[in-house]
């Protein structure tokens, strides 16, 4: 049985789904005004681990991830700029041609990191008409009210707004660092954004200084842009309906984003948007800084690469943590997690690709070992109770490598534990030998029988002729370890 943790009642829960056997999934995407840096992407390897546990349970799994290629300003109070003209202006090209670029750039990252597509990947841009709608209810059921500059949701018509974070109401009052513009309540939120400023004294018609903007839409309301909340509202349900099973995202979600979706989804639709909500803890700098875009730490998957620490072994570093839990970033940390890949994978190749042949053995004894059927079912046992646990990947991880080392899981159970890990061991494999021919086995046999004699000369001969014959033969503390080249 599947338990994780559910934000929403924090509390761990035994998954259940909504339709027996299939699981409706929302990630929350990338803004692209920029690469993604390897904390943002420590969150999407999380998921895709969820994605992969629920997929090894045998559900059938639709996930959609949003690229939001609007409406994100740099401020979360629904001030400043907007990130997509920002990132345009910094480079010289239209906003259009940021999104594109750096969606592109986030895509092959994703691929990098052996991360599965998700089924869908709407942009924000592409669905304006039903954000639009999604205002226009919430305007039905009397929740909006129009500023100088916008559309708000008044939060303080929603008894229960606040409750993924457990937001307490009496510390929602204004307070006095905090400007507040126009909104009625500190926690209220744009749900569209006007490209000009209506002046308040002459709300009918008249229209302030006129904002240079790139991207602006027609709405009801006047011209402008969505809210960046209202995207994965509107997508959520158009691809999912609502409610749908898991939403996900990084812990920054909780107190505002997230919030601001379940509020206007839930006032819209009178039902819950989602039943699971799980937050992936920060990649932090030494210190205790979550790694941001707008500061110095900022690192990406391309920095590492300069650095020789593969995509695969950022991977592998993330999985030797608990996605609940805060990782620090160091350059020495991630060297120890591209060595330690490098051994797993030296470690599979000699599990699956290659025969030891025991020293005392006489060669026409040799066969690959065996392994017991109740030892491969208890590990493979364990190994789901691990994913099961809200995915403790550093337990499953730590089981793996201990039944590596011991010779105890068979190839086959190496792929399918794989399968949820994502670290491509597969392709990382030397060809594995089927069965190593009669003659190979007789000079080793013959090889041994020479190093026991301490006669080297003929030891060596028979070393040469194992590799003319295509083998590669290290001698181990438990015998002759011979491998395809
Ligand atoms: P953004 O592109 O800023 O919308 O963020 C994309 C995702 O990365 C979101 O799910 C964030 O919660 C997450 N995120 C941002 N910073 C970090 C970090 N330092 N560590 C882990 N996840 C992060
Ligand atoms: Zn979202």
């Amino acid at each position: 049985m599947l338990r994780l943790y559910n934000t929403l009642t924090r509390k761990l829960e035994p998954f259940e789904t909504l339709k027996k056997g299939s699981v409706g999934l929302y990630t929350c995407g990338p803004t692209v005004y920029n690469y993604a840096h390897i904390g943002n992407l420590r969150t999407y390897i999380f998921e895709d681990i969820l994605k992969r546990t629920l997929l090894y349970n045998g559900y059938k799994v639709k996930h959609v991830m949003n690229i939001t290629d609007v409406g994100h300003l740099t401020s979360d109070a629904d001030e400043g700029e907007d990130k997509m003209e920002k990132g345009a202006a910094r480079e010289g090209k239209t906003a259009w041609d940021i999104a594109e670029f750096y969606t592109k750039a986030f895509l092959h990252d994703l691929k990098d990191l052996n991360i599965l597509p998700a089924d869908k990947h709407p942009r924000a841009t592409d669905y304006i008409k039903e954000q639009i709608k999604l205002v226009a209810t919430l305007e039905k059921k009397g929740f909006i009210y129009q500023t100088s500059d916008g559309v708000y949701f008044d939060t303080s018509k929603l008894s229960d707004y606040g409750k993924l974070a457990g937001l307490k109401k009496q510390s929602l009052k204004a307070g006095a660092r905090i400007d507040m513009g126009e909104k009625k309540h500190i926690t209220d939120f744009a749900l569209w954004k006007f490209s000009s400023r209506v002046s308040p004294s002459a709300r009918e018609g008249a229209r302030g200084e006129r904002e240079k903007r790139q991207m602006e839409w027609k709405s009801p309301w006047g011209v402008g842009f969505p809210g960046w909340h209202l995207e994965c509202s509107a997508m959520s349900e158009k691809f999912l309906g609502q409610p749908f099973d898991i939403h996900c995202g990084g812990i920054d979600h909780i107190p505002v984003h997230h919030t601001n979706e379940i509020a206007q989804s839930e006032a819209a639709y009178g039902k819950p948007l989602a039943n699971y909500w799980l937050h992936g803890e920060f990649l932090v700098i030494p210190g205790g800084d979550k790694m941001a875009k707008s500061s110095e730490n900022f690192i990406t998957l391309e920095s590492l690469k300069k650095h020789d620490i593969s995509p695969l072994a950022y991977r592998y570093f993330c999985l030797q943590t608990h996605y609940r839990k805060p990782l620090t970033f160091s350059w020495k940390a991630l060297e120890a997690a591209q060595n330690g890949l490098n051994h797993l994978y030296a470690a599979s190749a000699s599990l699956a690709g290659s025969i030891v042949i025991p020293s005392e053995a006489r060669a026409d004894e040799v066969e690959d070992t065996p392994r017991s059927e109740s030892l491969s079912q208890s590990i493979t046992n364990q190994f789901l109770t691990h994913l099961n646990s809200d995915l403790d990947l550093p337990a499953a991880l730590a089981l793996f490598w201990q039944s590596l080392k011991n010779h105890s899981i068979t190839q086959k159970q190496l792929f399918q534990f794989d399968e949820v890990l994502g670290l491509d061991i597969k392709s990382h494999l030397k060809k594995p030998i089927e069965k190593i021919s009669a003659a190979a086995q007789k000079f080793v046999s013959e090889r041994n029988t020479a190093r026991a004699a301490k006669d080297w000369p003929k030891s060596d001969e028979l070393r040469k002729k194992l590799e003319e014959m295509g083998y590669e033969i290290k001698d181990t503390k438990d015998g002759t370890e011979i491998t395809n080249k």
